[in-house]
């Protein structure tokens, strides 16, 4: 059996040579054969000349070099491309998802397992990022049609046959971690304390997270769009309500016209609505632009391997 371990790297310099010692040490004892596969997301370091270093070294390192930055998620794609074996580890660089996992998770998929996740516990997180992940959660698993699961990541094994079909999800905007839920296949999950990042600072900023919490609501289904209708027309019905019951007055004790603060406030309170409403909308819309115009999800700038042919790339 071949296992590949498919690393997305982006400024990574620090520690990649640390992480293919541990991972090679790890991998060799559990006597299959494997490859690495790495993808330098466009890296403004040495991440690539390191990368160059280590396969001239290790004819089983591959690496997969971006003309830019595209992001973990095109990284990913990448690397599951270029991946040959018949179980592909997903892992990060930076040491925060423990080589030593990989043998529990090759045990499970000995059990026959498609998909083994590796879930990790906030332990040392801050509270405002935990406190928001289980509001996230909460609210993300009412709107999508996937299971999504806090902690649970992109740190994984997949069968072979899990990997061709997240590879025939073609989509320009990829929330992986849907994916793979959507994919489906006999899943398993065991959890592992978390550790803290050895090197380095994450590359995940405030903005990035609020912008990749929004991939995920909006990436799998319409319901965001048929709330806001829904919410619409209870903002017309109470709307109908109010302009009833004013007639009725009006009729009643004759016209008076106080409450210039009430109309401010349903004035504005309405635009906002409205406001959301249509940016709902266009983030649809937007995603349909994105999605028309095809482009591929990365440009290869270097590298030392070419994606197996029985993988279709997208037309
Ligand atoms: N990464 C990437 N492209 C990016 C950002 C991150 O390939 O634009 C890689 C990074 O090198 C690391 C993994 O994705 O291997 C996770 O990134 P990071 O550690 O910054 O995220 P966190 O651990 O905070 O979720
Ligand atoms: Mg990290």
């Amino acid at each position: 059996m071949l296992i590949s371990l498919v690393v997305p790297c982006f400024n990574e310099e620090e520690i990649l040579e640390r992480f293919h010692e541990r991972v090679t040490e790890e991998l060799t004892g559990l006597g299959h054969e494997f490859q690495l596969v790495f993808v330098d997301d466009g890296s403004a370091d040495r991440t690539l000349v390191i990368l160059q270093e280590l396969a001239a070294a290790d004819p089983r390192v591959r690496y997969v070099s971006f003309s830019r930055n595209f992001g973990k998620e095109a990284a990913m794609l990448a690397g599951l491309r270029h991946a040959e074996g018949d179980a592909v580890v997903i892992m990060d660089a930076d040491l925060q998802h423990p080589p030593e996992l990989v043998g529990r998770m090759l045990q499970e998929h000995a059990q026959g397992y498609d998909q083994v996740i590796a879930r990790r516990t906030r332990k040392g997180d801050r509270v405002t990022r935990t406190l928001s992940a289980r509001a996230y959660y909460w609210l993300i698993n009412r709107l999508v049609d996937v299971e999504l699961v806090d902690g649970v990541g992109d740190f994984r094994l997949l069968s072979r046959r899990t990997v061709d079909a997240v590879l025939e999800l073609t989509e320009y905007n990829r929330f992986s971690k849907g994916l793979f839920a959507w994919v489906g296949f006999r899943t398993t999950t065991f959890s592992y304390e978390n550790a803290v990042r050895e090197q380095g600072s994450s590359a995940w900023t405030f903005g990035k997270l609020l912008n990749y919490g929004l991939d995920g609501l909006l990436s799998f289904n319409n319901k965001p769009l048929r709330a806001a209708l829904y919410l619409g027309m209870l903002l017309l019905s109470v709307a109908c309500a109010y302009a009833a019951w004013i007639v009725g007055v009006a009729l009643v004790q004759g016209v008076e016209t106080p409450g210039y603060v009430t109309l401010i406030v349903v004035v504005t309170a309405l635009a906002g609505v409205q406001m959301v409403m249509v940016g709902v909308v266009g983030e649809y819309v937007g995603r349909i632009y994105y999605e028309v115009k095809r482009r591929p999800h990365f440009l290869v700038k270097a590298t030392n391997t070419e994606a197996p042919q029985r993988i279709r790339e997208p037309q």
